[in-house]
């Protein structure tokens, strides 16, 4: 019966000979070559007439029978959503037809207070009049209506942040007509009963939980366990409550006709671009707001219509490991949103060939397909109408970091894609997943198994229990390590998904929101824990009678899907463990595809890559992670090792040049010691020696820390040396005070009132590298004099350090190659960059002063400020993480012009936070830097960021 009845029905689907009905576009040669691309992603808002340089601009691209208007390449214009609907139409696939409305419309929409043209409107009428036709139905007809989905699909993918709407242009009269077409009554009442309440609650703003409580108390009357079990009388009667509750909240009836339901659903997927979770989302990834979504309306297929259809979704390899395996669920008798929302928990993708075969190898065939045509790992959305497949979306998967490294080297092994293009389809940050710890398995073993869920996201978690992402983010800004639980996640989770260490839920399979997110923040994630009972308002779940409470410690795996109770240490990635020497390369698949991966990399960048480190075992694994050269070794790092701080206490108590030169001569051995460890680790390449930069009273207690001891030691009658000791030390604290210890008393200034310093220190370096050399070592040793904003601060301390070099070469009887250069730091410094030039060989820009002190942000206040300066789109990022390319990124390029002006050999690096970070290295291989330097765990990032910089690819692109 379901079966003949879902026959009827399959004319309203997009017919196969409709070919015909296609007109060929009037304006297709402009819609090719629209140059919206680019300015889409500039312009803010894009200037929507650019979108087509002759005559008429487009604002509505068509698909279905066979042919569309547009193409992947344009995803900017029509989002991703919409270029892969009118690619896979392209490709003779079957897609429903229907027609994606710009996101030029979009920002035209907002520039123009929240309308569209009439010319836009009629540009839409059109399109709706050509789906009618070539659907051979009728927009709010009572016999054969047309029924469309209106989805939202921005240019990047946002999983969840924005509203779809389906069934769109049912009314009182249509749903007698979908019955009488489908003898379906059930089906008809379901889908107006879904219409009504994602209108309602998307277009109308009707909070979901009062649908929620009509449907509820309609089950209940209808003694429903489930809403399966509800039938067409149930579902007539909830329509009616639907109805009555929309009266109520609005005031006006729900809206019968289907052309205003269009523009009221088209408008709120506009109006959704700018609520909080999608603003939330772009933070984190770091999307343009003005970008704007693309809406696409789309003829209905239904997975709804009994035994013989379903809905699902799907993976052509699998998202969280890599692993080359088709990796789906899918919902039979359902409709979209059912699969993903995680209130029904869906099959796996194999079970399919068993109910529904012939679908089955249709969708494998497609997705193969799709594969090979993308070259990448293909994420799809199908329906399946009484067994014929219909193809709703296709992009490239999203994945973690693992699968990414996994994925990519995989495809070129299958001759799918070269290495050039492996490369950029990993995101550089993707590579510091590889690199997070993993359960020290004998801990892990000595934990029972609690639970099991389906293991969404790898990665080891451990951490306290939280219900709610706003205790996660309480929490966590406490310094607490925190697991995220839920029954499911919903998108306003994403803050506490980003803090927590990782996310369990209940319910929901491996396509699920908490799946989908975690994979793509990395965050290790298990889902679908069905053993797992929440009790958000009483604070705890259960798990086969034991009850958690919020606060107890939980780990997971995010890699097998074990839940234990009770906290595990962690163990260094396998990638960190080789890298260490506890485990042989061969043993590490993971390991050679990653150094496959970066070997590749290698031999695209034009950057080198050096790190920030300050002791020889960090510059052992930076080099063990490729980096070729320290950028920055900070010597006041080594004056805080064991049995050292005293040391220099009594050097900068020193009252005397006399007893400042006895305490720097205790300290020159173990500097000297430490250089050469440096030196020795990088193996002849550049090692960049800083001499000492902070103010000196960071190297003594605290003020009120002295004062508490010294009332203490009055009080307790203690020894009185002990406390004279303290009485100097508080009387040197305080004349060390500074108002504003960052523009200071430190940097090169210590090095000119305190020559002693710079000559102990340069002495350290020169007999450490003449030491290396007599042993046949290379070495080439950079110092480099900090916080230079004048030329003859550097020519004062150059004088110093090449005299002492001098003498040591001279004392050692070996010569060795030597720079002499300065940090630029000091707009000033950038400003007058050709006169330092004349004394400096090199140059390092220090990017976290330089920033500072461009913009007079504090860095260490800037978090009270920074969150409204985004809200208010003053600043877009933190110009702390990446750098602020126009005006500290202008004085870099200004200095770097200057400086080679100078001396055009001068060598020229960057050494602050920003050199560890992606879209900051494109700038600074635009500039054409020698080398950027960042910390030894973001050299592969860098190594694979410089490679991308150098293929020019936009970051995020
Ligand atoms: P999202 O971006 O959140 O995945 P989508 O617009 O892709 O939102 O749609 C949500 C769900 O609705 C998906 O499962 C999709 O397959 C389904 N869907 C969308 N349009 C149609 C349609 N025309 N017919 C049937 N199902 C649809
Ligand atoms: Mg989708
Ligand atoms: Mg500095």
């Amino acid at each position: 019966m379901a079966k003949k009845a879902a026959r009827k029905v399959v004319k309203a689907a997009p017919a196969k000979g409709a070919t015909a009905v296609t007109k060929a576009p009037v304006k297709k040669a402009a819609v090719r070559k629209a140059p919206a691309r680019k300015g889409a992603a500039k312009a803010a808002p894009a200037p929507a007439k650019k979108a087509a340089p002759k005559g008429k601009a487009k604002y509505v691209y068509f698909f279905g029978g066979g042919k569309a208007d547009g193409d992947r390449t344009m995803k900017d214009l029509l989002g991703g959503k919409g270029s892969g609907l009118a690619e896979m139409t392209n490709a003779g696939l079957p897609v429903p037809p229907g027609f994606t409305i710009t996101t030029a419309a979009c920002n035209l929409w907002y520039a123009n207070h929240k309308k569209l043209t009439p010319e836009i409107e009629d540009e839409m009428l059109a399109n709706v009049r050509k789906l009618e036709k070539l659907a051979d139905a009728q927009f709010g007809s009572s016999t054969n209506p047309l029924l469309v989905s209106v989805r939202s699909g921005a240019k990047f993918s946002m999983p969840g942040m924005m509203d779809t709407i389906l069934n769109l242009g049912l009314n009182d009269v249509a749903v007698e007509g979908l019955k009488a077409r489908t003898q379906n009554g059930r089906f008809a009442y379901d889908s107006y009963r879904r219409f009504i309440q994602m209108f309602g609650s998307v277009v109308l703003e009707i909070p979901k939980d009062k649908f929620e409580h009509e449907f509820e108390a309609v089950k209940h009357a209808h003694g429903a366990a489930t809403d399966t079990d509800l039938g067409e009388d149930g579902l007539r009667e909830t329509v009616e409550r639907y109805k009555a509750l929309v009266k109520k909240v609005t005031g006006k009836a729900f809206p019968q006709d289907a052309l205003a339901q269009l523009k009221g659903a088209r408008d709120a997927v506009f109006r959704s671009w700018n609520n909080p979770r999608a603003k939330a989302y772009r933070r984190i990834y770091e999307i343009p707001d003005h970008i704007g979504t693309a809406v696409n309306v789309q003829q209905m297929v239904f997975g709804n219509m009994g035994d013989t259809s379903a809905t699902g979704v799907g993976f052509t390899r699998n998202p969280a490991t890599g692993a080359k395996e088709f990796f789906g669920e899918f919902l039979i008798n359902a409709q979209g949103e059912d699969v993903v929302a995680g209130i029904r928990t869906p099959q796996p993708i194999t079970e399919l060939e068993k109910v529904l075969p012939h679908a089955y190898k249709e969708l494998r065939q497609i997705t193969t397909r799709l594969e090979k045509h993308y070259k990448d790992v293909q994420d799809f959305e199908f329906t399946i109408q009484d067994e014929k497949l219909y193809m709703l979306q296709t992009r490239n998967g999203k994945r973690t970091g693992y699968a990414a490294v996994v994925i990519a080297t995989d495809l070129v092994a299958e001759k799918l894609i070269t290495p050039r293009e492996a490369l950029l389809q990993v995101e550089p940050t993707a590579l510091s997943q590889l690199l997070a710890p993993v359960f020290d398995p004998k801990e892990w073993k000595k934990l029972a198994v609690a639970t099991r869920g389906l293991p969404a996201s790898p990665g080891a978690a451990s951490g306290q229990v939280v219900f709610t992402s706003e205790h996660a983010v309480e929490w966590v800004d406490q310094g607490r390590k925190v697991l995220l639980v839920r029954k499911e996640t919903v998108p306003d989770d994403i803050h506490g998904m980003e803090v927590a260490q990782g996310v369990l839920t209940a319910t929901g399979g491996m396509t699920s929101h908490a799946a989908v997110v975690g994979r793509q923040m990395g965050k290790p994630s298990v889902v679908g824990a069905g053993e797992v009972a929440v009790d958000e308002k009483g604070k705890c779940f259960t798990v086969n009678g034991q009850v958690v409470k919020e606060g107890d410690w939980v780990s997971f795996d995010g890699l097998t899907g074990e839940v234990k109770i009770g906290q595990v240490a962690t163990n260094p990635s396998e990638i960190l463990q080789v890298l260490g020497g506890k485990m042989a390369k061969a043993d590490s698949a993971i390991y050679q595809r990653f150094e496959k991966l970066l070997s590749w990399a290698d031999k695209e960048r034009t950057l080198k890559i050096r790190a920030n480190a300050d002791q020889p075992d960090q510059a052992e694994l930076a080099y063990a992670f490729g980096a070729r050269g320290i950028g920055l070794c900070r010597t006041e790092h080594m004056f805080f090792g064991e049995g050292r701080i005293e040391k220099v206490q009594r050097m900068i108590l020193a009252t005397t040049e006399a007893d400042r030169r006895a305490a720097l001569a205790e300290l020159l051995p173990l500097q000297r010691e430490d250089f050469y460890g440096v030196f020795k680790h990088m193996h002849g390449e550049p090692v960049t020696i800083r001499t000492i930069d902070p103010p000196l009273h960071e190297f003594l207690p605290k003020r009120e820390e002295l004062m508490v001891d010294i009332a203490r030691l009055e009080a307790t009658g203690g020894a009185a040396d002990v406390l004279a000791e303290k009485k100097t030390l508080l009387a040197r604290v305080e004349q060390l005070h500074e108002f504003n210890p960052m523009l200071g008393h430190r940097g090169v200034r210590l090095g000119i009132t305190y020559p002693e310093i710079t000559e102990m220190q340069a002495r350290a370096i020169f007999e450490a590298a003449c030491q290396l050399a007599k042993e046949g070592g290379k070495v080439v040793p950079e110092v480099m004099i900090p916080l230079v904003g004048h030329v003859r601060e550097l020519r004062d301390q150059k004088l110093i350090v090449e005299r002492v070099a001098a003498e040591v070469m001279k004392e050692q009887k070996v010569k060795i190659k030597y720079l002499v250069g300065t940090m630029i730091e000091v707009p000033r410094g950038a400003v007058t960059a050709d006169e330092i030039a004349q004394e400096a060989q090199f140059f390092s820009f220090g990017t976290n002063d330089l920033t500072q002190m461009t913009f007079g942000f504090s860095r260490d206040d800037i978090g009270k400020f920074l969150g409204p300066y985004q809200e208010r789109k003053i600043l877009e990022r933190d110009p702390f993480q990446s750098i602020d390319t126009v005006g500290v990124g202008g004085l870099v390029a200004m200095a770097c012009e200057k400086g080679r002006k100078t001396r055009p050999d001068i060598k020229l690096g960057v050494c602050g936070e920003h050199g560890g970070d992606p879209s900051s290295i494109h700038f600074f291989h635009s500039v054409g830097l020698n080398y950027v330097s960042c910390s030894p765990y973001r050299v592969p990032v860098a190594r694979l960021a410089a490679a991308h910089a150098a293929l020019q690819v936009k970051v995020g692109d």
